[in-house]
C-alpha cells in the first residue's frame, strides 16, 4: 500500500534491522525499543488492523504469532518469557496503521499496562 510505513520497510525501500523473512512475514527491530528485546513481527500483506483481518487471513495470523515465538526463543527469551502485544487503532495505541505484533523480552513487564 502507498505510503504505508511498513508496506516501505517490507519492500526493502526503507532500512530496517531484519531478523527473519519468508514469503508472508517480516520481522524486525523496533526503532525505538521498549526493552532490551523489542521486535515486530509483520505480514507483507498491507492489513490496516487486526480488526481487519478476514477468515482467509487466519493461517497468516498462525505463521506471524508461530514465528513471533521462534524468534523470541533465538532471542534469549525462552526461559523467562516474553510479552507479544497487537495494539488495535486509538484506544489500543496503535500507531502505524499496518498489523504488527510486538514482542518485548529480557525486561519484567507489569500488569495491568497504564
Ligand atoms: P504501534 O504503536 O503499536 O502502532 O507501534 C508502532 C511501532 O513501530 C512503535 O513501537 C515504533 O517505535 C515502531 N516504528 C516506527 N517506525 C519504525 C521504523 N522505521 N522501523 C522500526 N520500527 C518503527
Ligand atoms: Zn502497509
Amino acid at each position: 500500500m502507498q505510503d504505508c510505513l511498513f508496506c516501505k520497510i517490507v519492500n526493502h525501500e526503507i532500512p530496517a534491522e531484519v531478523l527473519y523473512e519468508d514469503d508472508l512475514v517480516m520481522v524486525f527491530k523496533d526503532i525505538v525499543p521498549q526493552a532490551p528485546v523489542h521486535f515486530l513481527v509483520v505480514p507483507k500483506k498491507h492489513i490496516s488492523t487486526i480488526m481487519d483481518a478476514e477468515q482467509n487471513d487466519s493461517a497468516l495470523l498462525g505463521h506471524l504469532l508461530f514465528q513471533a515465538q521462534k524468534i523470541a526463543k533465538e532471542q534469549g527469551c525462552e526461559e523467562k518469557g516474553a510479552r507479544f502485544v497487537i495494539n488495535c487503532k486509538t484506544d489500543g495505541g496503535q500507531t502505524v496503521n499496518h498489523l504488527h505484533l510486538h514482542v518485548l523480552g529480557k525486561r519484567m513487564l507489569y500488569w495491568p499496562p497504564g
